[in-house]
């Protein structure tokens, strides 16, 4: 899923200086599971707008709230179409592909940002969310046990370790557990530790090309 933080109240607030009446738009999927965009965070966000109001900010601004099921689908945006036409500007609360598929699905209409969308991951422990994948185009997890080599070494090495890890962390931060010896012990419990005497070459980069476009028939 992908990982995304609300951005500081203040800065929305400055966004939102220019419009009168704003539609806060949640979206049910990813970030409902991360606490940053779903009905909730909604709420919560109305009311710090409006706690704002009562300090004399966003003077005469009107909101209004949705959810939908998600931003980044055009079917599900049909239900706003009517509500786009009442508002000037819509903060979303999606990551940022929602924002762009929701800003391509309404031209007529200014759409906000109100998150930072992070990394595609998980979460390890309650609150906490932890990288996982970078969309590198050439997966390589078969090699590597399931474990991403890319996201989990700090130097994204393919053919790790990197020889500075001490005592199962990563020389990069010594919090991280280091993502080859996690490799390496995997690979050991699954038999499979020959695995690591293959030679994996330099990534292809091609495939990292922007803009990225896939077609599935
Ligand atoms: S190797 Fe890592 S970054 Fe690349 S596709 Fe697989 S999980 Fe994603
Ligand atoms: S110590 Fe491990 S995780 Fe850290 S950079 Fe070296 S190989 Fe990567």
């Amino acid at each position: 899923m992908i990982v995304a933080t609300r951005k500081p109240i203040e800065e929305i607030i400055g966004f939102l200086a220019p419009y009168d009446s704003i539609l806060i738009l949640g979206c049910g999927t990813c970030v409902t599971v991360c606490n940053s965009g779903g009905e909730r965070e909604v709420a919560l966000i109305h009311s710090a707008l409006r706690v704002a109001q009562t300090k004399g900010l966003l003077d005469g601004k009107r909101f209004h709230e949705y959810t939908v099921k998600r931003q980044c689908d055009n079917e599900f945006l049909e239900a706003i179409k009517g509500k786009s036409y009442e508002v000037d500007a819509i903060l979303t609360l999606a990551c940022g592909v929602g924002v762009q598929v929701l800003a391509e699905f309404f031209p007529h209409v200014v759409c906000i940002p109100g998150l930072n969308t992070l990394f595609m991951g998980s979460s390890s422990k309650l609150g906490i969310w932890d990288e996982r994948c970078a969309g590198c185009g050439d997966c390589r997890l078969y090699e590597t046990g399931g474990i991403c080599p890319i996201t989990r070494c700090a130097k994204g090495i393919l053919n790790g370790p990197c020889g500075g890890s001490k005592d199962g962390k990563c020389e990069v931060d010594r919090e991280m557990d280091c993502g080859w010896i996690m490799i390496y012990e995997r690979l050991l419990k699954l038999g499979r530790v020959q695995t690591l005497r293959t030679y994996v070459p330099p990534r292809e980069y091609s495939l990292k090309k922007k803009p990225k476009r896939v077609m599935i028939a």
